[in-house]
C-alpha cells in the first residue's frame, strides 16, 4: 500500500528503494522472529550490513559529512517502508539513527567538531559496505518513564550511570537496560550524570565504543515482538574514553534528550504505520479470497466495514505523521508535543488495525503461519518504547495546560 499523502517525488523514490531492500530481506528477517533470541545476535548484524547496498544508514546524515541529507521526513518514509516487511529491522536501523541524533544535534548547535569526529567515519564505513551500528542508552533499571518525563513534584529517581573527569579522559560506570542494538552495536551514546547531588541537571552524553575495556553486555532480552532486533543490558565498569567522546557537556544532557525525542518520535510512528498497512493489506487479501456462507467474506457488510475503518485510520495516520515529520525539519526547537501526538496516534492505530486484521482472518489469523499475529506482537512495542504512550500524553497535556494558562492570564 503506497503512501497516499502528497510527498515530493524524491520521497516516493526513497520509499520504493528502501522497500525493495526490505522485501528482499523479508524471508531471512521472518526467520529471526522464529529462532531463539541469543541466536539472533549473530545473524542480525549481517542483515543490517546489507543495508549498505543503498547506504540506508547514512540517510539522515548531512551532505557535508558524507550523508544523503534527509532528516525526519526521510527517516519516517524509510522506517515505514522497512516496517511493512519487518518492524524489528526498522527498529535496528532507527536505533542507529537514534544513537547518532545527540551527535547530530551537537553538530547543529555549536559543536561542529563532533561531525568530523563521528559522522564522517560513520558515512565512510557505510560507503565501504561495513556500516557502524549505534545505540542510544538512557533507560536505567530504576528510571524508565522517570527519565522520559521528570515530575517536578516527585523525588528525583536514583540514577546509576555516572561519569567523572580524569585529566584528558572521562570514566563512566553504571548500568542501562532495554537498549536496542546493544548486543550488536559498535558505539552507544550513553547519558550519565556527573554530579550525584545535581542529578539530571548535571547530565552529559558520551559516545562509548563497545570494544572499550570495562564495557559488557549483561542480559540479552527475550521479547514478544521485534525479535530480529536484539535488545540488551549494558554494564559499564570504569570505562575510560578520551574527552572528545563527550558530545554534550555536563548540564546539557537533559535538553539534548528532549530534542532527540522530539526528532525521533515522529519517525518511530513510521514503524507503527508500516505495521498497520501490512496488517490491513493481509486482511484485505485474505477477505477477497476466503469464501464463507457462499460468498467471499469481503462481500459481507461487516467485514467491509472493518476494512473501511482500517483504511480510514491508515489515511489519518499518514496525514498526521508525514505533516508532523515535514514540520519538525523546519522549526527549531522542534515540537516535542506534536511528535509525541504522532507517536501515540500511530501506535494505537497499529495495535487496533493488527487486532482487526486477526479478526478478519478468523482462526487462520491466530496461527503463526500467517503474519498478522506477528504484526500484533510488533505493534504493541510502539506503544511502549520512545516513552510509553501514557508519558507521551502527559507531554502533550503539559502543552495544553501551558496554552490554556496563557489564555487565562
Ligand atoms: C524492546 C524495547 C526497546 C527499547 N529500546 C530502548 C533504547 O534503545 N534506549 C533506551 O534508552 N530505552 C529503550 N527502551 C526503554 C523504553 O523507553 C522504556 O521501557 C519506557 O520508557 C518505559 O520505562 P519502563 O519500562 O521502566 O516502565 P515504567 O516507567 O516502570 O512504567 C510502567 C507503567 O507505569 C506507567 N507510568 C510510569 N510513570 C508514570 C507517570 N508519571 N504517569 C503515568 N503513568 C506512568 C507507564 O506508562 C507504564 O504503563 C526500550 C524498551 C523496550 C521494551
Amino acid at each position: 500500500m503506497r503512501i497516499r499523502y502528497p510527498l515530493p517525488e524524491e520521497y516516493k523514490l526513497l520509499y520504493d528503494s528502501v522497500k525493495r531492500l526490505a522485501e528482499a530481506l523479508e524471508p531471512e528477517l521472518l526467520e529471526l522472529d522464529r529462532i531463539g533470541h541469543e541466536e539472533v545476535v549473530g545473524k542480525a548484524r549481517r542483515l543490517i550490513k546489507e543495508s549498505s547496498k543503498i547506504r540506508l544508514l547514512s540517510l539522515p546524515i548531512p551532505v557535508d559529512f558524507g550523508g544523503s541529507g534527509y532528516f525526519t521526513l526521510g527517516a519516517t518514509v524509510a522506517l515505514e517502508a522497512l516496517a511493512f516487511h519487518d518492524a524489528g529491522f526498522a527498529t535496528s536501523i532507527g536505533a542507529t539513527w537514534l544513537g547518532l541524533l545527540p551527535v547530530l544535534i551537537a553538530s547543529m548547535t555549536g559543536n561542529p567538531d563532533v561531525g568530523d569526529l563521528w559522522l564522517k567515519p560513520f558515512t565512510e564505513a557505510d560507503a565501504r559496505g561495513d556500516p557502524q551500528i549505534w545505540g542510544f542508552a538512557i533507560t536505567e533499571p530504576t528510571a524508565g518513564s522517570d527519565y522520559e518525563r521528570l515530575e517536578p513534584r516527585a523525588p528525583q529517581p536514583e540514577l546509576l550511570t555516572y561519569a567523572r573527569r580524569e585529566g584528558e579522559y572521562w570514566v563512566v560506570s553504571g548500568r542501562k537496560v532495554f537498549i536496542s542494538n546493544a548486543p550488536i552495536a559498535d558505539f552507544i551514546t550513553v547519558f550519565a550524570i556527573t554530579d550525584k547531588a545535581l542529578g539530571v541537571k548535571s547530565m552529559a552524553c558520551l559516545v562509548i565504543p563497545t570494544r572499550a575495556e570495562g564495557f559488557r553486555i549483561g542480559s540479552v532480552f527475550d521479547k514478544m515482538g521485534h525479535r530480529s532486533s536484539p535488545t540488551g543490558e549494558i554494564l559499564l565498569e570504569s570505562v575510560r574514553v578520551p574527552s572528545p567522546n563527550l558530545v554534550c557537556p555536563p548540564g546539557t544532557g537533559w535538553d539534548v534528550v528532549q530534542l532527540t525525542l522530539a526528532y525521533s518520535r515522529a519517525p518511530v510512528s513510521g514503524i507503527a504505520l508500516g505495521v498497520a498497512k501490512r496488517a490491513y493489506w493481509e486482511a484485505a487479501k485474505y477477505a477477497s479470497a476466503r469464501v464463507q456462507g457462499g460468498l467471499r467474506i469481503i462481500e459481507h457488510q461487516i467485514i467491509r466495514e472493518k476494512l473501511a475503518n482500517m483504511y480510514t485510520l491508515i489515511l489519518a495516520t499518514e496525514a498526521l505523521i508525514y505533516s508532523t515529520s515535514q514540520r519538525l525539519e523546519k522549526e527549531f526547537p522542534p515540537s516535542l508535543e506534536d511528535s509525541s501526538a504522532a507517536k501515540v496516534f500511530a501506535s494505537n492505530v497499529a495495535v487496533n488495525v493488527a487486532l482487526e486484521a486477526i479478526q478478519v482472518m478468523g482462526g487462520y489469523g491466530y496461527m503463526r503461519d500467517f503474519i498478522v499475529e506477528k504484526l500484533l506482537r510488533d505493534a504493541k512495542l510502539t506503544q511502549i518504547y520512545e516513552g510509553t504512550n501514557e508519558i507521551n500524553l502527559l507531554t502533550i497535556s503539559d502543552k495544553i495546560v501551558e496554552e490554556v494558562g496563557s489564555i487565562g492570564s
